[in-house]
Parts: structure tokens; C-alpha cells; sequence
């Protein structure tokens, strides 16, 4: 032994030619890595033959048997000779034809492949024969029924229906180390029902069936005439068929003109049934994919669509992808992986955008579940949807997306990304991380979370702010669920859409409280103040009977309150013993409902607790005067629905910022006020960034009266052209 090793070492060595049958089984195992690779490849032959039924058997995970049925055109027995040869084909016969060929199968190898790694044979029928042929292969050739090779074995007659019979016996028996490789006979079943339930969704007008050997049930089958929403449904579950939206590429977007109208992408069809985003499931279902009807695996896709869905569905749930794309043939080339599961095309990066840009505006529309999850949008605004890839696994994710540069129309600012803003102010931002307009920031910009001290009004008592982040209480108040439903129902679908893709730019006028947003190319101006009481009413909607607390410690009365506004005012109002008798008669109602506690004390009637409608939102306390004074004179508290929907409103009025009042409209110029003003605003215009805005891109639904509140003054490619004339 260590003779022979030092004599190798000393001679040259020689370069031998390995056995045919070993290369071809090197090669065969390249393209066949385990059975459910076989099972795709027959598969995509029966479709291919034009069958209408498919049937497959399976035994011991495919490894002992893979046997597949079809009722296709067949195969005539001349060509049975040569159809396990490597390269023999009816699919192309020039190079030319393997460009634009649209069947799934073409280069002749599949069969061959399996003729080398496993005992193989065939039995078919053409319409025009009278008999089926049966022949057996190995390595390629013909064999005997001895099943050794045989130059002069000859198809033998047999009795047979129209169509093919391919059964694949002892697949890998002569390459024992693969053999080994398999841990579970299960798992490698459970991979070929896979491909069968992904080829079943996909394929129209093909029926489907597969069974275990010996097994008297079928694991899966479906009716050639089956839509492919049946098809989900009884394969995936009713579940996830109940929770489908169809995806379907109009020719326009499919051309992508708004992103290049000169160049063609090669975009032909994209269809398919994607889950919306009230289907929260936790089990990961894999995304099926078929690019010219091959079911293939295409990380570009599949990063695209995870990041779209990490804006809609919270951490941790899957949604259910089915998308079928065609593309020109001539742009794609599938040859780049052996078992022609991943192929390449041209355009890949615009491609992906127009899927992309479609998927987000099909789940924002129909995104009803947004204003259910308001928990969720709380915590995923800490997300940042474009950063955070949810699939480590693929390989492809550390590779940037290219994109396609078309300068004027390049989205340039992202809310979700971070801003120079974010780095010039480290010190201040910190320091504001709790403060909101008005004179709310004096509520809560103290040193600790819970316990906070009051300012802005000497005589309000302390007070303390609890929100209770793990229980959530169902509301099944029919008045509720119905304010609910017409909110979702009266969402205008491209307004929504608007607020979802939106990112802060600033304000443009405090006293009119006017600011400025972009959308995608566009910028907006909006009268905020509308806005916001639209998100603020459905935000205390969503969140009824679940709302924070801010306890005021001995709390303040009433009549205190109330009596600043009678002050201030010369107008007839209501005389406020009436107003404090009628909130009064609701006390137990406002408690329930909306936090709002009040305790009568030596003749007073004492507030105890206001509501936080959502973490981080608060309110001005100078408002409280008008919101009182409203509760107590408006509401109708003899309907029900009437007098939730008004109290919510009222609330939601109660926490839209004030307008801040510039010095003009002031007696006081003096520095400190000046001071003062521009503080307020700084802190608005956090609060309407880094609270505000983000609540209105993901759960804002808006509806079609806001439209007046919006108005968009430029586009980029707009201001493009105007800047090409300067
Ligand atoms: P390819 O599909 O690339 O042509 P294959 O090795 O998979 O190569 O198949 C070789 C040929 O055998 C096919 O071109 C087709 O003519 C024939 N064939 C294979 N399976 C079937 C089938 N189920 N029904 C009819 N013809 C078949
Ligand atoms: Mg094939």
C-alpha cells in the first residue's frame, strides 16, 4: 500500500478516458438529483403530448417506483428505438428552434438521463396504432427482457389505451453514494406531491391524480376542467382560497410605458392568484412560480414579493403566491442550470418593478385588514420594509437590485429610509422621541415613560400613562362592525394607494396646516388637518375599547374645564350645568367605551382618565374646553350608533394638531415667543413625520371626500421638462 502510493507520487500522471457509461451517468445525475427531479421532467412530457389526465404512482418515495400515466398523443414505435438516446428529440431540430421553442422539454435528455440511472420502461400508443409498444432501457439503449442492453431488442406488442406509460424502477441503483444521500423516503415523496400540486394549479385543462403503491386513497386530485381557483381550493385549502386576489397584468402595465415607452420588455402575460392580507397563516408555503408555463424557482421574484408582503402582513406570516409569467421566448435562457430550474431573462430588473409596483397596489386596495391591525402597524413602523430581508436563505439576497436609472422618473426619497435629518439631530430627536404638538410635548416629554408629570396647565394634577400592549379586547358591537365596514367600504382605492407609498416632506403652512408629501414622482400638498381627522377617526375605531390610559391623579373637573371656554367666548352656548349633566348620565358608557373616567368630588365632577387612541398619539390640552363642551351638546346619545360614531369623531377632532398662530396674528413679538413658535414647529413636524405619516402609510384608508384635501402640484418628470427649457 505504501508502496504503490509513493510509486504514484514519483510517476507522471496519466489522463485515461473514463467509461462512456460513467460519464453518462455523471451527467444523468446532474440533471436528475432526486426523484422528484425525474417526476417534473415526465411530467412536463405528458403535458407536453398534449394529455388531458396524468396520472402518478409512487413507491417508497420514488426510489422504488415512479410511474406516470398519460392519455397523450404517444409515441410511435419507430421512435421507441431511439428515444432513450441522448439527444433525440421531437421538439427542435435546429439551434434556431431551441430560441424560440414554447414547449417545456427539448433537449432530449431527460429520458436518456433516467435510462442511465435506473431501470426504465415504456409503453405507448399512438391513436393511429392499433397496439401499445412496450420497450425497456438501459444506458440509453434498448434492452432484452432480461434487461440487459440489446442492439436487436424490438418494441413488443402489448394491449394498451392511447397514450404513454413511463415507469422509473430503482432510480440511483448504480450510483450508491446518491442513494445514500436520501435521509427519508417521506420527504422525498412529500417533494414529488409538490411538484404534482404545483403543475396541477398551474395546468389548464389537465387533470391530476398521485397515489402511494399499495395505497388504496389518492393524495391529490384534480378534474381536468377545474378553474384554477377550485384547484387552490382543494389542494391548498379553503382557507387560502377564500382569502385570493387575482393578479392580472393589463397590456399597459404588462409593457411597462410608464417606465420606458420606448423599449420592450419582452413582458407578455402575468397572471395568477395571490393571498390579501387578512390571510395570516404562519406555515411557509413556497411560492409557485412558472416563467412560459415551467415551474421554476426565481429568487429575483420571490425577493420582490416577500418585500412587498412585509408591508401588509405582520412578522411571521406567509402569504399563499401563484404567479404565471410569459415572456418572450427569445429573451430567456434556461440553460444556465442542469435541471432547468432556474432560468434567466432579459429586462429582469424592470420586470420585477412592474410585478412589484402591481402586487403593492392590488394589497393596498383591498387592504381591509389595516385598520383591524392596529397593534401591528404600531410595531411594524419600526420595520423598514425595504431593508429587512425576511429569507436569508436564499443566495441571491445579498445582490442589490439593479434598477433600470430613468433619472426623471427615479423615486428619490423613501420614507423608509433614513434621512440626513435623522443624523444632524441626533441630540434633539432624542430628547423628542416622546414629544408631540402642542402642548402635548409638555405632557409627555419627561425623563420617564410611565409616570409623567403634567405642565401645560398649572391646575392640572399629575398624571400617568399606561397602554396595554397584550390584550386586545373583540369588539362585537354591531354599531362598531358596521362603522368599520362602510370605513373600508368608502376607501378609495388610488387615494389609498397614494398614502401608502407617501414619505414626509414637510409643512408648508403652519396656520393653515398645509403640508407637503411625495408619492412615488409626485408631490403633494395637503390640507393635514382634514387628513388626519379621517386617520384619527378610523384609528379610534380600530382601536375601540382598546385604548391607552392617562390617568390625571385627583383629576380635574369639569366645570374648570369647561368654564375657560366660557370665558373666552361671547357666543350663546349651551349653560354649562347642562352640559356637564348630560356627560354625566353617560359616565358609565364613557368608561366602558373610551376611557374617559369621571368621579364626582365634593360637588365637582372630576375627569380621571382620558384615552390614548394609539401609542405615540396624543393631544393638545387646551382643546379639551371644545371637546367637553361638544360631548355635552352635540352627541346624540339616544341611538347607539349614532352616539359612538359622534363621540369617535369628537375624539378624532380632539387630536388633530392645532394651527400654530405666527407672530402677525399676535399682540406677543417678543424673542421668547419667536423662540417658542419655532420649537412648536420643530416638534410638529416630527410628530407629523415620525408619528403621523407612517400610521398613514400603512393603515390609512382613504376615503373619496379627503380627494378635496389633496392636491398635487408637481411631478418629476414634469419638472424635468420644465428644467430641460431653462
Ligand atoms: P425532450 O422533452 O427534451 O424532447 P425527453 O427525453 O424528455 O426530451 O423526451 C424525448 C422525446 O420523447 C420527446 O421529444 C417526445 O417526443 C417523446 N416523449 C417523451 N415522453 C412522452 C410522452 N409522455 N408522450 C409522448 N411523447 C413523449
Ligand atoms: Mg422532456
Amino acid at each position: 500500500m505504501a508502496q504503490s502510493l509513493s510509486k504514484a507520487s514519483t510517476d507522471a500522471r496519466r489522463i485515461k478516458r473514463l467509461d462512456d457509461s460513467v460519464v453518462n451517468r455523471i451527467a444523468a445525475g446532474e440533471i436528475i438529483i432526486q426523484p422528484a427531479n425525474a417526476l417534473k421532467e415526465l411530467l412536463e412530457n405528458s403535458i407536453d403530448a398534449g394529455s388531458t389526465m396524468i396520472e402518478i404512482l409512487v413507491k417508497e418515495g420514488g426510489l422504488k417506483l415512479l410511474q406516470i400515466t398519460d392519455n397523450g398523443h404517444g409515441i410511435d414505435k419507430d421512435d421507441m428505438k431511439i428515444l432513450c438516446e441522448r439527444f433525440t428529440t421531437s421538439k427542435i431540430e435546429t439551434y434556431h428552434d431551441l430560441e424560440r421553442i414554447s414547449t417545456y422539454g427539448f433537449r432530449g435528455e431527460a429520458l436518456a438521463s433516467i435510462s442511465h440511472i435506473s431501470r426504465l420502461s415504456v409503453t405507448s400508443k399512438t391513436k393511429a396504432s392499433p397496439l401499445a409498444y412496450k420497450c425497456q432501457y438501459v444506458n440509453g439503449q434498448l434492452a432484452n427482457s432480461n434487461g440487459r442492453s440489446d442492439p436487436n431488442a424490438e418494441p413488443k406488442p402489448v394491449a394498451g389505451k392511447d397514450g404513454t406509460q413511463i415507469t422509473v424502477e430503482d432510480l440511483f441503483y448504480n450510483v450508491p453514494s446518491r442513494l445514500k444521500s436520501f435521509r427519508s423516503k417521506s420527504d422525498e415523496f412529500s417533494k414529488i406531491v409538490d411538484v404534482v400540486t404545483r403543475y396541477a394549479v398551474h395546468t389548464n385543462q389537465v387533470g391530476f391524480s398521485c397515489k402511494k403503491f399499495g395505497e388504496p386513497y389518492l393524495v391529490l386530485s384534480t378534474r381536468p376542467q377545474a378553474t384554477t381557483e377550485e384547484k387552490i381550493r382543494s389542494l391548498y385549502g379553503s382557507e387560502v382560497a377564500s382569502e385570493l386576489l387575482n393578479l392580472n397584468l393589463t397590456s399597459e402595465e404588462l409593457s411597462g410605458v410608464d417606465r420606458s415607452p420606448t423599449q420592450d420588455f419582452g413582458l407578455l402575460e402575468v397572471t395568477g392568484f395571490v393571498s390579501n392580507s387578512s390571510y395570516l397563516n404562519k406555515k411557509k408555503i413556497t411560492h409557485i412560480f412558472f416563467i412560459n408555463d415551467r415551474l421554476v424557482s426565481c429568487n429575483p421574484l420571490k425577493r420582490i414579493i416577500n418585500s412587498v408582503y412585509q408591508f401588509f402582513l405582520p412578522k411571521g406570516s406567509h402569504p399563499f403566491v401563484y404567479l404565471s409569467l410569459k415572456i418572450k421566448p427569445e429573451n430567456i435562457d434556461v440553460n444556465i442550470h442542469p435541471t432547468k430550474r432556474e432560468l434567466r431573462f432579459l429586462y429582469e430588473d424592470d420586470i420585477m418593478e412592474i410585478i412589484r409596483d402591481k402586487l403593492h397596489s392590488l394589497l393596498a386596495a383591498t387592504d381591509s385588514s389595516r385598520k383591524f391591525r392596529s397593534q401591528n402597524a404600531i410595531s411594524s413602523s419600526k420595520r423598514r420594509p425595504d431593508f429587512d430581508e425576511p429569507d436569508s436563505s436564499s443566495y441571491a439576497t445579498h445582490q442589490p437590485i439593479k434598477k433600470y436609472r430613468q433619472e426623471n422618473r427615479l423615486v428619490r426619497v423613501d420614507a423608509s429610509q433614513a434621512k440626513l435629518e435623522s443624523f444632524l439631530n441626533k441630540e434633539s430627536s432624542a430628547t423628542e422621541e416622546t414629544s408631540s404638538p402642542g402642548g402635548a410635548q409638555n405632557l409627555s416629554s419627561s425623563k420617564q415613560d410611565d409616570e409623567v408629570s403634567v405642565g401645560p396647565d398649572a391646575n392640572m394634577a399629575q398624571s400617568s400613562y399606561s397602554y396595554n400592549d397584550t390584550e386586545w379586547t373583540d369588539v362585537k358591537l354591531s354599531s362598531i362592525i358596521s362603522l368599520k365596514k362602510s370605513v373600508s367600504e368608502s376607501a378609495d382605492r388610488d387615494l389609498t394607494n397614494i398614502f401608502s407609498n407617501c414619505s414626509y416632506v414637510g409643512i408648508v403652512d403652519e396656520k393653515k396646516r398645509l403640508c407637503c408629501f411625495q408619492s412615488d414622482v409626485r408631490l403633494y400638498v395637503c390640507d393635514y388637518g382634514a387628513v388626519l381627522n379621517e386617520l384619527f377617526y378610523q384609528m379610534t375605531l380600530d382601536n375601540f375599547m382598546n385604548y391607552g390610559e392617562m390617568r390625571l391623579v385627583d383629576g380635574v373637573a369639569l366645570e374648570e374645564i369647561l368654564s375657560a371656554l366660557y370665558k373666552s367666548t361671547d357666543e350663546q352656548l349651551k349653560p354649562i350645568e347642562e352640559v356637564i349633566l348630560s356627560i354625566w348620565e353617560m359616565k358609565e358608557m364613557f368608561e366602558t367605551y373610551f376611557k374617559i373616567k369621571i368621579f364626582e368630588h365634593e360637588g365637582e365632577h372630576r375627569v380621571s382618565c382620558l384615552p390614548l387612541i394609539a401609542k405615540d398619539i396624543t393631544f393638545s390640552m387646551s382643546k379639551l374646553p371644545f371637546f367637553f363642551y361638544r360631548l355635552g351638546s352635540l352627541i346624540d346619545y339616544e341611538d347607539e350608533k349614532a352616539c359612538l360614531e359622534g363621540i369617535i369623531r369628537e375624539l378624532a377632532l380632539l387630536h388633530i394638531p392645532e394651527p400654530l398662530v405666527s407672530d402677525e396674528d399676535s399682540e406677543d413679538s417678543s424673542v421668547e415667543h419667536d423662540n417658542n413658535l419655532l420649537s412648536k414647529k420643530e416638534a410638529l413636524e416630527h410628530y407629523l413625520e415620525h408619528r403621523v405619516f407612517p400610521l398613514l402609510k400603512q393603515k390609512f384608508l382613504a376615503p373619496k371626500e379627503v380627494d378635496s384635501a389633496v392636491v398635487q402640484i408637481a411631478d418629476l418628470p414634469g419638472l424635468y421638462k420644465v428644467f430641460e427649457r431653462c
